[in-house]
């Protein structure tokens, strides 16, 4: 069977760890490769190359750091159906998701490519009589990337160009459950010109990450997966004196306001609680309809699920099945405990009959209607297909029962009401917020980044805050005496 091999200094590597993990082609239920599991020792030749590689990297001129951009922005424009295909094949999401996140993280390269005017420093001319005070902003070093497996391609995108672009070398660790994409976007890194050693692929699983966290010339990490692991993370990495950002889960809330539209929020609710099986840190999982909205928003949130075709993502599909069987099964284990928990199952996703080969990872788009607020349903993260509905009487109610939440990535309002929505901007406890928008990711010169449990560290990703996050800042003060000045002076100088 073939095995995913690690990228490092330009070329594959094997290392020296004889441990895989199956990779699974989930809309047939089959593992399709075996992907490598690096050792530490893997790992630190890995930061070896691309500690040698650093010096070269950071000192090429602006120019040419974003020419390189240039080309990969190109080739990747060019190429991307390649890329959509592998992440079908391993993700389960249909084509032209893969290509919709193969986009977003796009933009990100695009953005990067305005490197020359995001590096510049500031410059104050006669700070004191004579001193000029300026500053430079300089790239870290070695700086790791850890991704999970619901965005192969586009959460490494958020990280990488700004890293590289900022004159960093990145080791990334991608999700060993879909780790193809980032081997294919290594080799087209290669082939827009990029030295190498600059930017290098660590395959693996705790062993890597542990060994990552605390390697002595790593500077940085940037990591995005569930909450438990990404406080880890974060602990661990600060702990090792790094500069550490990890982006955590989330549950993410829509407020429906009586006076919405209801169809808009239909389609809404619909398109972000089922888009991509629901396997995404942006998905609207609870609905929180203030009444008397709810009766007829559910019956149109049903009548259009009706619609949703189940199937292989490379078929003409809506949505595709769940990543691996472990993960269908506990995510449909919900299913039972809402029915416990005296929830009403209005769509079973049990029930679905799916255009694939049945041993596939199917589980059809869900939804449940007066879930309690103490049932595990409404409190965990799923991360699948199934969408929740709370009723609540006001505005405040629904507000309150938000901000009550442990995590703080995303939310949306729906209503006609701009009073309402400007309140709510103003008044809700998270980070990103759709008005009239249902799954609101910023765009790349913004940046993207939860509040609560769904960010630890102060710095979000990409937009200026990447910049400042994968740079040092220097600052200098600088005097240029003209020949008529001089004599001792052993106080600050003071104007
Ligand atoms: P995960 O936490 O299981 O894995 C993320 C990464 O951590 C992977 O590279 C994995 O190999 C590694 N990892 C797993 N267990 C580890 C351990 N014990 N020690 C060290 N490293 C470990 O997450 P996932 O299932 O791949 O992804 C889904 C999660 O990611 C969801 O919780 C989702 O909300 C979150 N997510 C968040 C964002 C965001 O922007 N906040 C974006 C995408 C996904």
């Amino acid at each position: 069977m073939a095995v995913v091999s690690h990228y490092v200094g330009g070329k594959s590597f094997a290392g020296s760890s004889k441990r895989t993990a199956p990779v699974y082609d989930p809309a047939l239920g089959t593992v399709s490769k075996e992907v490598a599991l690096a050792s530490a020792a893997d790992l630190d030749q890995a930061v070896a190359v691309a500690n040698a590689a650093f010096p070269a990297w950071r000192d090429l001129s602006v120019a040419k750091r974003q020419s390189v951009m240039f080309r990969f922005r190109e080739l990747l424009e060019a190429k991307k159906s390649e890329l959509a295909a592998i992440i079908t094949e391993e993700h389960g999401k249909v084509l032209s998701d893969a290509m919709g996140e193969i986009q977003r993280g796009q933009e990100v390269v695009e953005f990067a490519c305005g490197l020359g005017h995001l590096m510049k420093g500031e410059y104050s001319e006669n700070a004191s009589t004579d001193v000029d005070v300026y500053s430079l902003k300089q790239p870290l070093g070695v700086v790791g990337i850890i991704s999970p497996f619901n965005f192969p391609a586009m959460v490494p995108m958020w990280f990488f160009p700004v890293a590289l672009a900022a004159g960093n070398c990145v080791i990334l660790k991608p999700s060993e459950k879909d780790p193809s994409a980032a081997n294919w976007v290594a080799e087209l890194l290669t082939e827009a010109g990029l030295p190498d050693g600059v930017f290098n692929v660590v395959h693996g699983d705790k062993e890597a990450v542990d060994a990552l966290l605390v390697h002595p010339d790593v500077q940085s990490i940037s990591f995005v997966g569930s909450t438990p692991i990404a406080r880890y993370v974060y602990e661990t990495g600060a702990k090792a004196g790094k500069r550490v950002q990890a982006l955590g889960g989330a549950k993410n809330h829509m407020l429906v306001l009586p006076d919405a539209d209801l169809d808009l929020v239909a389609d809404s609710a619909v398109n972000a609680g089922f888009g991509s099986a629901g396997e995404r840190c942006m998905a609207i999982s609870v609905v929180v309809a203030v009444e008397p909205i709810a009766d007829p928003l559910i019956d149109a949130i049903a009548s259009k699920m009706a619609g949703i075709k189940v199937g292989d993502g490379r078929r003409a599909c809506d949505m595709g099945p769940l990543v691996t069987e472990v993960h269908r099964d506990k995510v449909a284990s919900y299913i039972e405990i809402a029915e416990k928990d005296g929830a009403t199952v209005v769509v079973d996703g049990r029930d679905v009959k799916p255009d694939g080969e049945p041993g596939g990872f199917w589980l059809g788009p869900t939804l449940i209607d007066r879930v309690p607020t103490s049932s595990k349903v409404y409190q965990d993260e799923i991360f699948g297909p199934v969408l929740s509905v709370v009723r609540v009487q006001s505005y405040e109610e629904g507000l309150e029962l938000i901000n009550s939440g442990a995590f703080g990535n995303g939310t949306a309002i729906f209503t006609n009401d701009g009073g309402a929505a400007r309140r709510f901007q103003n008044e809700v406890q998270v980070g990103m917020i759709g008005i009239n928008v249902p799954i609101p990711v910023p765009v790349a010169y913004f940046s993207f980044g939860g509040w609560k449990h769904s960010l630890f560290g102060d710095s979000r990703a990409h937009g200026e805050e990447g910049f400042r996050f994968f740079t040092r800042t220097k600052v200098v003060t600088s005097r240029w005496l003209d020949p008529s000045h001089g004599g001792l002076n052993l106080g600050f100088p003071q104007n």
